[in-house]
């Protein structure tokens, strides 16, 4: 029993110990569970996330490029880079992180604010500016 115990914290830690307020298995790709984010992006989502000082429940973080495919991500997305995150969010909380994103230099912005809010969220990403990203840009999903 104590040991069940044990192993459950050790992997709680585990959990958080490589990004300061973000767990691997939000970030990981639900396909493959493969977790390559870029470390300069985790950094800024780090500093984002402290100045924010509120929780940010990710949907989406790294995604292989088959698992892409298989959800109709964005064809080349950010997603596949590890640059980019979807934060689940509405209202006063989406339009904080939307204001610290462009403060902190994050360089795309899409926008999904309609229908029931538990599926609302902010994608923002770092891409650079290139033939598949213009940057900077913000666009919104159907
Ligand atoms: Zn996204």
């Amino acid at each position: 029993m104590v040991k069940l115990d044990v192993e459950k914290e050790e992997r709680f830690i585990n959990m958080h110990t490589r990004w300061e307020h973000f767990s691997e298995d939000e970030l990981r790709c639900k396909g493959t569970g493969e977790i390559k984010m870029d470390e300069p992006f985790m950094k800024k989502l780090v500093a984002l996330r402290k100045k924010l000082n509120q929780t940010m429940s990710i949907t989406s973080g790294y995604r292989h490029p088959a698992h892409n495919s298989v959800i109709g991500g964005a064809r080349n997305s950010p997603h596949l880079y590890g640059k980019a995150v979807d934060v689940a969010c509405h209202g006063k909380k989406a339009y904080n992180i939307i204001r610290l994103a462009i403060e902190m230099g994050f360089t795309g912005i899409g926008v999904k604010q309609h229908g029931p809010h538990d599926k609302r969220f902010i994608h923002i990403d770092t891409m650079e500016m290139s033939e598949d990203h213009p940057r900077p840009w913000v666009w919104s999903y159907k």
